[in-house]
């Protein structure tokens, strides 16, 4: 059998292996497949590389550029993931695995470059949340931007999911205009090394911006600089190493990790045996325990039932995990492959057996378990243990077996169920079945705060879910204290770990220049044509009309009430009115004044503008009576392309009275086409 030669990809260059290679083992047979590392590779020269290269390349690109070119990747590494289930099987993972770790990692990156061309502007900056006015007039605002870090992210990753593992932190990244050093485990690195193979060479990515560390680091990280970022995923003793290395305290680089976790499920009080909570609550323990053989970072490790019910969860629980088939991942018949190596399976062997000074084992013995035709391989059947006295017990919660294992434990009420979910000091997630709202409610509050993700389902959500141990990309995925303190995805919120938020003072002019969005105060432009005849690209932020006044009558107000059955008093009683703190006697209806708003701006012919998709923060300010008159400033505040028709303008769009006060100020949506 041919030895795989997992090579780096450097500066521009594959790179292979030296003498100092480490062997790569098949998690089926225990045979050397593969071989990385190099102890010559320039790893200096790589950052200087995504520094000088790949950076000024992706920041030159807009945020939806950056989209375009993720969705394209990932549409690419679509059609080629059978070369990378053809690889992963040796790792151990099956074919329901694969869909977990590949596909999953593709629809990652789609998520990303959706939210990109959604959620973000096609601009360089992002403009991160409201305007803030700092001074009585207006003069002086205050808004914060994010901008690409000027320097690269080195990815550190776990062996258990080779691709999802580097896409995740990928997508955010890219999406962000900062370039990729990924250097994967060594365990399954020959799965990346393909999957950074087919994207280098869909010539998808500009130069530079993703670069491949087969085998070990060297040094790298002792020249990163505070334009730099480490992502880490894997063990909390790694973490803390690398974490706290004098070089990265000095220069205070950006370090997110996201490490062990003693994640719990809760079966809520309610959920007693024959309730369809209850069987649900059975499958998901169980497919968090045996997808991946247990080798994924939110595993159910710590399994809560009332105490009523703790003998019937280990006996469904055992009956179905006697159903489960372990054998070679490669056969369909299979359901739980192999742990990535025998390695793996000693330290998971290993920490089970500290487990069992607390609990008691009562289903899957290890001793002489073996899959028929692959005794070499690093198999294990799942273990499931149980521990009377969860509150006596320290192991249970503060030791991460990495594979198929789990331990039952009874609790008396919500609150001790509380409190021993957060003994795991923080995970990434916990999963509730419960059908009761108050259960819910109640968990949040006294948990949330130790978990990065809370998952509840019940018989209402349950064809629809998608899992407890499945981290989304619109959905954060990270937990506090021993689940590392880290942050990741979540949407948009990922990519600003690879950006920098900084606070911008000026005045609303310069504010308006610099993030490309129309500030109030700033200058308007009022001599172009009629801004609804004008097609997308020809319009300007901060164009606008003015328009004539027009008066409110009481017979607008009375045709308007009936025509519309808003008759409410406030619009139609003088006397109860005028009872009503807010109103001088009968108002104008808000809906009236826009409506009003709207025939004063728009141009009727048929033109560039497509549709009205929408209103934005609406806030009535000054109640409009019969006998005021009211006029409207429409400005364009900002432009997004949407797809190769049209854009998404957004008016700034201002009501006044006859004595230059505002009575309604609102955003309003358009779509324009383009010219
Ligand atoms: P490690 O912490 O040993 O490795 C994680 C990553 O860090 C790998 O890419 C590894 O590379 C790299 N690494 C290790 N040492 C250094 C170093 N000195 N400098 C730079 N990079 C380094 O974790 P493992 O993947 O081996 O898993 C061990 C345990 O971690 C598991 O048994 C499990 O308990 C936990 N784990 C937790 C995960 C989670 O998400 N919660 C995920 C995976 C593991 P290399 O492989 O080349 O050593």
């Amino acid at each position: 059998m041919t030895i795989l030669d997992v090579k780096s990809f450097a500066a521009g260059q594959w790179v292979d292996t030296d003498s100092s290679a480490r062997d790569i083992y098949s998690a089926i047979t225990g045979e050397v497949i593969a071989r990385a590392g190099n102890l010559t590779l320039d790893v200096t020269g790589m950052l200087d590389y995504g520094r000088q290269v790949g950076g000024p390349a992706l920041r030159a690109m807009s945020f939806h550029d950056r989209a375009r070119m993720i969705k394209a990747l990932a549409v690419h590494l679509g059609q080629h993931k059978q070369a990378l289930y053809d690889l992963s099987f040796a790792t151990g993972a099956t074919q329901k695995d694969h869909l977990i770790d590949i596909d999953g990692g593709i629809g990652t990156m789609f998520v990303f470059a959706s939210k990109g061309r959604r959620e973000m502007p096609d601009d360089t900056i992002y403009l991160d949340g409201e305007l803030e006015q700092l001074s009585r007039n207006g003069s002086f605002m205050g808004h914060h931007v994010c901008t690409s870090l000027q320097g690269v992210a080195v990815h550190i990753n776990a062996f258990n999911f080779p691709v999802w593992g580097m896409l995740e932190k990928l997508a955010p990244t890219l999406l962000a205009g900062v370039p990729a050093i990924v250097k994967p485990a060594t365990a399954t690195c020959y799965v990346t090394e393909a999957c950074v193979r087919i994207m280098l060479e869909s010539g998808i990515l500009p130069e530079g911006a993703l670069q491949l560390v087969s085998g070990g680091l060297g040094d790298m990280l002792d020249h990163l600089t505070n334009q730099d970022v480490v992502s880490f995923t894997g063990s909390a003793d790694t973490a803390l190493k690398l974490k706290s290395a004098p070089h990265i305290l000095q220069n205070s680089i950006r370090f997110i990790a996201e490490q062990d976790s003693l994640n719990a499920s809760v079966l809520g009080p309610d959920a007693v045996a024959g309730t369809p909570e209850f069987d649900l609550f059975i499958k998901e323990v169980c497919r968090e325990m045996t997808t991946k053989a247990g080798q994924k970072c939110t595993a159910i490790r710590r399994i809560f039932a009332p105490q009523a019910q703790a003998e019937a969860v280990i006996s469904a629980l055992s009956d179905r995990l006697a159903k489960t088939v372990v054998g070679d991942p490669r056969d369909a018949a299979t359901h739980m492959g192999a742990l990535v190596s025998l390695a793996q399976k000693r330290d998971v062997l290993a920490k089970a057996e500290i487990l069992s000074r607390e609990a008691e084992r009562v289903f899957g013995d290890p001793d002489g378990f073996a899959v028929m035709g692959a005794d070499q391989g690093a198999f294990v059947p799942p273990m499931l243990y149980h521990c009377a006295d969860p509150d006596q017990a320290e192991h249970i919660h503060a030791v991460e077996a990495f594979g198929p294992v789990s331990t039952v434990m009874p609790y008396r009420d919500l609150d001790h169920a509380i409190s021993l979910v957060n003994r795991g000091q923080g995970s990434l997630v916990a999963s509730v079945i419960t059908h009761d709202p108050e259960v819910a409610r109640e968990v949040t509050v006294g948990s949330a705060a130790n978990h990065g993700r809370l998952y509840f389902n019940n018989r209402d959500s349950m064809k629809e879910s998608t899992g407890h141990g499945s981290p989304l990309p619109h959905m954060v995925h990270g937990g506090p204290g021993r689940a590392g303190g880290g942050e990741e995805m979540g949407g948009v919120r990922g990519v600003m770990h690879y950006m920098q938020r900084t606070a911008i003072q000026g005045s609303p002019a310069l504010l308006t220049q610099i993030g490309n969005r129309w500030v109030p105060g700033a200058p308007q432009v009022t001599h172009h044509p009629h801004p609804f005849t004008r097609s997308f690209d020809d319009l300007d932020i901060g164009d606008t009309l003015k328009s004539d006044p027009r008066e409110i009558t009481l017979d607008d107000i009375e045709t308007f009430a009936h025509f519309t059955g808003d008759t409410f008093y406030a619009h139609m009683d003088e006397d109860a009115a005028r009872r009503n703190p807010f109103f001088p006697g009968r108002v104008a209806h808000g809906y009236l004044l826009l409506s009003f708003a709207a025939g004063l701006f728009v141009q009727p012919d048929e033109g560039p503008v497509l549709a009205n998709t929408g209103l934005d923060k609406l806030r009535f300010l000054k109640p409009v009576s019969a006998g005021d008159s009211i006029h409207v400033h429409l400005t364009v505040k900002q432009k997004t392309p949407r797809n190769d028709d049209y854009g998404e303008v957004r008016w700034h769009v201002t009501l006044f009275n006859q004595d230059a006060e505002m009575a309604a100020e609102y955003e309003l949506l358009t779509m324009n086409a383009y010219s």
